[in-house]
């Protein structure tokens, strides 16, 4: 067994359901039962493998994490509310007060945020490099670094570095590479081949199936050495290998109580089977579009990686299966791309990405808004730029619709 669609669908519980049900069940339950006393002491510490409460392990939840795990070949999979509790739970597992991280302001929003404001003010020295820049990530490599973070491709920007060039490099410094993987999820970029160490993402957006539920996950290719990292000293005695895991699982996920819910880990699973079907069909769309976007007069830029024009459209076929489906396109200014977003019928004004629906939104104003007007210049993201999350319509009723939506 070894296409990803048939993996997808076909992945065995751990333990086989007592009715047969073809489907893991919604196990929505906060506490698990023992018949002994001692049979819970032996679950609690590992001896044994079961349940005990849903903050720790469900077994609704443990079969995403196995679906992913088993379409990843990684060492590990968890499993988290949100992107954002997958993100800050990754970096929190591997620094503390006086270390430094590097990463680049081409970043999500709310990972932005955490980078400059949360972690800053834990004493976490956070340094922003133009990631692009070998010799600038060089220099910023120091022994007080613990990770270098990046995202696949960048939200809004599309921008898109070397990865294994990047993976080499944070490597000969011993230092572990975490990349943000939500616009290319795993059926679109093998991250393990292209030196990435863990990846993590929201997979309320391609996984969840469309828009259905909020979540995220950390996937971990045991390849990283973390016999040297100080951080996960105790950890690596304990669980060698699994050091990172074993840190990420048992100390900081279960101290931020960052537990997806069952019922979240049930229309997951649900979204990971047609995910490889539906990312086809929005990415098809994605590059059509753009190109079809490029002759329009009154279109001042679009941006897409696959597009000729596009400075990353070489790295991105290189990378990517496809280089995802969200495209931008700019308007002079915040009237007319308001204007044109109101207009729209079919294409819907929200703030969400890779939903079944294509959905626009105004970066500047929606994602960015309490950044200040210089810093969201200085990051490409202008008044009148529109990101465009494309979903699996038929394509002429997306032109149609941005065609009227245009017009004057
Ligand atoms: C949406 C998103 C996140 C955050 O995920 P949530 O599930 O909303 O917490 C992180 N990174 C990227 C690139 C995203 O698009």
């Amino acid at each position: 067994m070894s296409g990803f669609i048939t993996r997808a669908l076909h992945t065995q519980a751990r333990v086989k359901d007592a009715n047969g049900a073809l489907r893991m069940p919604i196990y929505e339950n906060a506490a698990f039962e023992f018949n002994t006393a001692e049979e819970i002491d032996d679950v609690s510490i590992g001896k044994r493998v079961g349940h005990v409460y849903t903050r720790s392990s469900n077994p609704t939840v443990e079969n995403f994490e196995s679906s992913v795990k088993n379409l990843t070949n990684s060492l590990g999979v968890i499993a988290f509310s949100s992107g954002m509790a997958a993100i800050s739970t990754a970096i929190l597992t591997l620094v503390k007060a006086g270390d430094s991280v590097i990463t680049t302001k081409y970043l999500f929003g709310h990972t932005l945020s955490f980078f400059q404001n949360t972690l800053s003010s834990f004493g976490v020295n956070v340094k922003f490099v133009n990631i692009l820049d070998e010799k600038e990530v060089e220099k910023a490599c120091d022994t007080s670094v613990k990770l270098i973070f990046l995202e696949s491709i960048s939200n809004p920007q599309l921008q898109v570095a070397d990865l294994k060039k990047l993976s080499a490099l944070s490597h000969s410094h011993n230092i572990p590479l975490i990349v943000d993987t939500t616009a290319t999820p795993f059926y679109m970029f093998d991250a393990k081949r292209f030196g990435v160490d863990i990846e993590v993402l929201s997979s309320t957006k391609f996984i969840s199936g469309g828009g259905t539920s909020v979540g995220g996950l950390i996937i971990e290719y045991g390849s990283f050495d973390w016999k040297k990292t100080e951080n996960l000293k105790p950890n690596y005695s304990q669980a060698g290998h699994f050091a990172f895991l074993h840190k990420a699982r048992k100390e900081i996920f279960q101290g931020l109580g960052a537990v997806l819910s069952p019922t979240n880990a049930y229309l997951q699973t649900l979204g990971l089977e047609t995910m490889a079907l539906r990312i086809d069909r929005a990415c098809e769309n994605t590059l059509a579009l753009a190109v079809w976007l490029q002759e329009k007069r009154e279109i001042k830029n679009v941006n897409y990686p696959l597009l000729k024009s596009s400075p990353f459209y070489d790295i991105s076929k290189k990378q990517f299966r496809y280089a995802g489906s969200i495209l931008t396109v700019e308007l002079e200014d915040k009237e007319s791309a308001y204007r044109f977003m109101n207009r729209l019928k079919i294409i819907r004004r929200a703030t969400n990405l890779h939903d079944n629906k294509s959905l626009i939104v105004s970066p500047y104003f929606v994602i960015y808004p309490f950044n200040s007007h210089e810093e969201k210049i200085s990051l490409s993201i202008t008044p009148g730029l529109m990101r465009l999350s494309v979903g699996i319509e038929d394509m002429d009723d997306l032109k149609e619709d941005i065609e009227q939506a245009l017009g004057s």
